[in-house]
């Protein structure tokens, strides 16, 4: 470990002071503090934001699902407003991490985590995203967990959170506050897709704070659920998932929702999926339909084109365990 400062505030105000002189926000720190071990990041300051007032989940005027940044991935997966309305939320944060990470991370922290590809985490490797202009080491390195989709000449790094894809399948809100007030980002242009900056993650200004994440209110009833395929069953990343929500109503799917993981650089929305739904009445062959569209656009890397198929049967299988089997 290097030398640095940090320093504990107690309101938003003492927070974005010192975040506009450069510190760098941390909360749960259970990425920040890893990758600080590994010299990977070498903040100067960090600025313990923790004390802030930001661990509510509460349900808006307009009937949608504000979870605070700064509540914790276990409390929001057991908050019963969110087990209730969105079980898509609560399922993904469940089949996140281990349960001592879930009790420590915040929501706020966990869409804010960054790549585990092990290149990025290899100060001796080339990464553009960790040192610009350096290389991606895993372009034609070991590439079998990384992105087939949004993915650049610079960067092929998958984004890791499961929550994000939940909060870009329902179509979240990103809350934020900074030095000119406060604004409020759609979720699926929150993460950036790596284009020839990868190292250029979210869309977040000199010292803005994630306030909270607004869900919509969504038409009722609303079934959805959260999927993930990983090599082991436990605390391990996604090879793919799919968060899924739907709205039938008189047998017809009036809305539909759809975003995966696992295999693009953001958390990938499916419009392509979803228009293929909507007006349909559900059976197992639209839902194997609909599931062809899902890697649309798609480039494998060498060792990671078993992912295309993976997400055809991970998005048909999602789809027929929310909407049912006919
Ligand atoms: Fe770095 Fe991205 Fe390449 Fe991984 S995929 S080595 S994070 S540039």
């Amino acid at each position: 470990m290097y030398p640095f400062s940090f320093t504990k505030v107690s309101d938003t105000r003492e927070a974005l002071d010192a975040g506009r002189r450069g510190g760098r926000y941390i909360a749960g720190g259970t990425t920040l503090v890893d990758l600080m071990r590994e010299t990977v990041e070498r903040p100067g300051t960090l600025v313990d934001i923790s004390a802030l007032p930001l661990r509510e989940v509460t349900v808006t005027e307009r009937g949608g699902l504000r979870i605070g940044a700064l509540v914790r991935m276990a409390e929001a997966a057991a908050d019963p407003k969110v087990r209730l309305s969105y079980p898509v939320v609560s399922q993904a944060l469940e089949l996140s991490a281990s349960a001592q990470l879930r009790n420590m991370a915040t929501i706020g922290g966990n869409i804010m985590q960054r790549t585990r590809c092990t290149y990025f985490r290899d100060v001796t490797a080339a990464c553009n995203k960790r040192e610009p202009g350096s290389g991606c080491a895993a372009t034609h390195g070991v590439n079998r967990t990384h992105a087939i989709l949004g993915t650049s000449d610079s960067c092929v790094a998958t984004h890791p959170s499961d929550v994000a894809v939940a909060f870009a399948a329902l179509e979240a809100t990103v809350h934020l506050v900074g030095p000119d007030g406060e604004r409020q980002v759609p979720f699926v242009d929150f993460l950036l897709r790596p284009g020839s900056t990868p190292q250029r993650e979210h869309a977040l200004r000199n010292g803005e704070l994630i306030t909270a994440v607004e869900i919509p209110a969504l038409p009722r009833p609303l079934k959805s659920g959260y999927l993930k395929v990983r090599d082991r069953q436990s605390y391990e990343f996604a090879l793919t998932s799919a968060a899924i929500a739907l709205h039938i109503r008189g047998g017809v799917i009036r809305e539909a929702k759809v975003a995966v993981g696992g295999v693009g650089t953001v958390p990938w929305k499916l419009p392509a999926v979803e228009h293929h739904l909507i007006g349909e009445r559900p059976t197992d062959a639209l839902w194997a339909e609909a599931a062809e569209r899902a890697a649309d656009g798609a480039r494998p890397l060498e060792h990671n084109r078993f992912k295309v198929e993976l997400l055809k049967r991970t998005v048909e299988r999602q789809l027929r365990i929310v909407g049912g089997s006919k």
